[in-house]
């Protein structure tokens, strides 16, 4: 491959702190950063050589070995896709892979790989695996919780910790059912089929019942009012806090002797390290609001389209990327590009109000660096077209002021519409995202400053 093609990469990716490779479909590297050097334990040279392919880079990805087919696969994903990996260098890796087929003539067959790399830092790991070994964990057992560990930081919603805790108890435990409260919510996570049941349903009534009177904060087991047979039911409460969350896990038992052989001193453990965990990530980690432009985040957004897809006949999803705004940065500095995008953050909502009586029903984020998203329930697509093409418009006519000197720029927008013949499944949520993500690249193709429609069959 041709020098020009690393250095039009390097132009882009050398300062990006996550890692990128630009590969052909031998698996040959035409560019890669050092980011990705240092995560696969392969260098630049090497690569660029053909000494090595990114195939063999990854020793696996997901268990399985990395190969053009499994890049096929990967590249019909969209969204968030996080898989484990192992490289040289990273043993237990987690990330969010993300490939594209590039079209860049005459280069037909490049692939385009970016991973967000979410591995827990080795030290946090060995710590925790310091901690447990002090309590006379088994290996296997620690595997499995280094492995719970791993996922606090990648789960959507943090109460699902509690789900994670439930599901460890579960592969050495036994318990007749399981539930948690979360801010008040009881739900059953185990035992669904006992749902019916007389005594099940007394039971969690006794559990909801004592729960909102008392504050249990520490780790407790309490015999049932209710009988069963010539025994009782017994229950135990584990105690989850989570910034302004209380979460609870409920462990029922049918009988004494359930309740005795239950591991209670490993629940105590677990649920101490996790609460220590939780108490430990930063606000921000679990926030979902985007520091900079005080709109959603993507982690938010990701969990709100999905569930506005399930509660909604019909909804509207809007992507647009700023136009060339690596020129803006270039030009005016990364404070300078920080303004167009704070700009926008007010931007957004006030053309949204403008347009939309019921403008709160929508929600707004900013889902990558200069990319932001809308997702409006209960809209048919040509008020999507009418809002994109009013917030083209109107950006175009802005100027954003940064020390004293008018930054103009334009903004591309894609639309994409969810309806009534759309039944609902992660899955159909991402093609939705996809047929968004596909209308933005076609505005893009054809000159920009431009709204494009496309629809997910
Ligand atoms: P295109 O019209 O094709 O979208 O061109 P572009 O230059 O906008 O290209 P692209 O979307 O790939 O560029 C994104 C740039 O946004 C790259 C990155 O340096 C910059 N960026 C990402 N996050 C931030 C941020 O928080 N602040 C600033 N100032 N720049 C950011
Ligand atoms: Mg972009
Ligand atoms: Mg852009």
């Amino acid at each position: 491959m041709e020098d020009n093609v690393f250095s039009f990469f390097s132009e882009y990716y050398d300062s990006i702190q996550d890692p990128v490779c630009i590969f052909d479909n031998e698996g040959f590297v035409a560019y890669c950063n050092e980011a990705f050097s240092a995560l696969t334990g392969t260098s630049q040279i090497r690569f660029l050589n053909k000494k090595t392919t990114v195939f063999n880079s990854f020793i696996s990805i997901d268990d399985k070995a990395f190969d053009l087919t499994r890049t096929e696969e990967f590249c019909g994903f969209t969204g968030v896709s996080i898989l484990k990996f192992e490289t040289k260098k990273v043993l237990r890796g987690l990330g969010q892979f993300a490939i594209r087929k590039l079209a860049l003539p005459p280069h037909e067959n490049l692939f385009h790989l970016t991973l967000k790399d979410l591995t827990v830092e080795e030290d946090l790991v060995k710590t925790f695996r310091f901690e447990l070994a002090s309590r006379n964990k088994k290996i296997d057992e620690m595997n499995q919780l280094v492995e719970i560990f791993q996922k606090i930081r990648l789960l959507d919603e943090p109460s699902l910790i509690v789900n994670e805790f439930m599901n460890y108890q579960l592969s050495f435990s036994q318990f007749y059912a399981a539930a948690k409260r979360v801010n008040q919510t009881m739900s059953i996570i185990h035992g669904e089929e006992y749902n019916a049941a007389p005594a099940f349903v007394e039971v969690m009534k006794e559990v909801e019942g004592y729960l909102a009177a008392n504050v249990v904060s520490k780790y407790q087991t309490q015999k049932s009012s209710v009988k069963n047979g010539d025994s009782h039911y017994y229950w135990s409460v584990v105690p989850f806090k989570l910034a302004n969350d209380n979460m609870h896990a409920i462990f029922i038992f049918d009988s004494l002797e359930q309740l005795n052989k239950f591991s209670h001193q490993s629940a105590i453990i677990l649920s101490e390290q996790l609460n220590l965990i939780l108490n430990n990530l930063t606000l921000k980690e679990l926030s979902y609001t985007d520091g900079l432009t005080k709109l959603k985040n993507n982690l938010y957004f990701r969990k709100k389209i999905e569930e506005v897809c399930s509660a909604s006949q019909t909804a509207q999803l809007i992507l647009f990327d700023v136009d060339f705004f690596k020129k803006v940065n270039d030009t005016y500095g990364h404070p300078g590009g920080d303004a167009v995008l704070m700009f926008l953050g007010e931007k957004i909502p006030a053309v949204m109000q403008k347009v939309n009586p019921d403008f709160a029903a929508a929600t707004i984020a900013r889902v990558g660096g200069e990319e932001f998203a809308i997702v409006i329930p209960d809209k048919e697509q040509d008020f999507a077209q009418m809002f994109a093409e009013a917030f083209r418009a109107e950006i175009e006519a802005s100027t954003v002021m940064f020390n004293e000197i008018a930054i103009k720029f334009t903004v591309s927008l894609g639309v994409s519409s969810w309806t009534p013949k759309h039944s609902f499944s992660p899955e159909a949520v991402k093609l939705l995202y996809k047929a968004a993500d596909d209308a933005l690249y076609n505005s893009k193709r054809s000159g920009r400053n431009r709204v494009s429609v496309l629809n997910a069959a």
